[in-house]
């Protein structure tokens, strides 16, 4: 079968290989992959700005329809809807596995890092991971269920939103718009989300379709004037910092109220920043970093694509088969994309 492998450092350390289908180990059923989304963290592995194991199959996000089951697998079957949490490995025993959060087992190995993940035709995990596709939910949305489930996780866990509450979210990117959605469905009074001139043609327009409360481009407007006149001059309640800018994390201690919430889960690109901590003394605001998800959060994401609380759908921008996978990177950073999907042969997704 067809898979695309990340073989050596490097940019052309990629390539498209023919590997070994594998059959289900004991207690694993193995998914026929259906869709396939490119993550941010995965154009940072284009780029080599990521850790990883070679040679390893890409991809992290995907769903699709089991296919076989292995030995001892009692409570699924063949043509169940799936998705998979991306920790196919895990020690089972540690404090974190224990307590539900297997995203920080030091064991864990993650799909298309670690171990081969699912830009392929055939993915085998563990049953502990599956989670059903409701039937309402397409392959499509059902492919954005990881991203989602960062989202749910930093406002429904991590820093639950209030009712009514006014939320900024810095970045426009998929994790930025997912965020949004996610605190309008959650009851937020206020939702309003931020871009510059790369997000002009493609996000920022997406954003407005999507209705949120305001959408600003900072290279042409003053945010903090206009937060200041929305919030009268009291500062948002809470922050989403998506944009992973260094400029935008500092900008947020002038734009969050006293006592506000910041939630950080956009990753910067360099390894320190410098960051106005007296300022955020100052404000008593806290900061919590939220890594992840848990099994909760990626079942609420599906939920709330079945109740049709958010539009995930709208974030596809494109659907390219597997072999495209690099034109997929191209126009992730050229931000000429919002989401792409990667549909592999014999899916039943159609690309159009
Ligand atoms: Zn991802
Ligand atoms: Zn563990």
């Amino acid at each position: 079968m067809k898979a695309v492998v990340k073989f050596k450092d490097g940019k052309d350390g990629w390539e498209i290989r023919d590997v070994q289908r594998q059959d289900p180990k004991p207690g694993e059923v193995e998914i026929k992959i259906q869709a396939a989304g490119i993550c941010g963290s995965e154009l940072h592995l284009y780029h080599d700005n990521h850790s990883y194991t070679p040679p390893v199959v890409v991809g992290h996000e995907f769903c699709g329809i089991i296919s076989r089951v292995g030995e001892g697998v009692k409570s699924w079957k063949v043509g169940d809807r799936v998705v998979a949490e991306n920790h196919k490995t895990v020690c089972g025993a540690c404090e974190y596995c224990r307590t539900g959060f297997p995203v920080f087992c030091t064991e864990r190995r993650t799909p298309g890092y670690a171990v081969d993940g699912g830009w392929t035709n055939y993915f085998s995990t563990p049953t502990r991971t599956l989670i059903k596709i409701p039937d309402n939910v397409s392959y499509e949305e059902a492919a954005l269920t990881e991203p989602c489930s960062v989202a749910v996780e930093a406002l429904c866990e991590r820093v639950p939103v209030k009712a009514g509450e006014i939320v900024l979210v810095h970045g426009c990117g998929p994790i930025g718009l997912l965020n949004a959605m996610v605190a309008k469905a959650v009851g937020a009074g206020m939702v309003i989300i931020t871009g510059t001139n790369v997000d002009k043609d493609i996000r920022l327009p997406i954003a407005n379709k999507l209705g949120f409360d305001r959408v600003i481009n900072i290279n042409e407007t003053d945010l903090k004037k206009e937060i200041m006149e929305i919030t009268d001059g009291r500062g948002v309640d809470m922050i989403v910092e998506a944009s992973g800018s260094e400029a935008a994390i500092n900008s947020s201690i002038g734009l969050i109220r006293k006592r506000g919430r910041i939630v950080a889960i956009g990753e910067v690109a360099k390894p320190e920043i410098t960051f106005r901590w007296n300022d955020a003394i100052f404000r008593g605001c806290s900061i919590t970093f939220s890594f992840g998800a848990t099994y909760k959060a990626w079942k609420y994401s599906l939920d709330l694509m079945s109740a049709g609380k958010i539009d995930v759908k709208s974030l596809i921008t494109h659907k390219f088969p597997l072999e495209k996978w690099e034109q997929g990177f191209k126009l992730m950073d050229s931000k000429e994309s919002l989401k792409v999907l990667l549909v592999p042969e014999g899916s039943t997704v159609k690309i159009d």
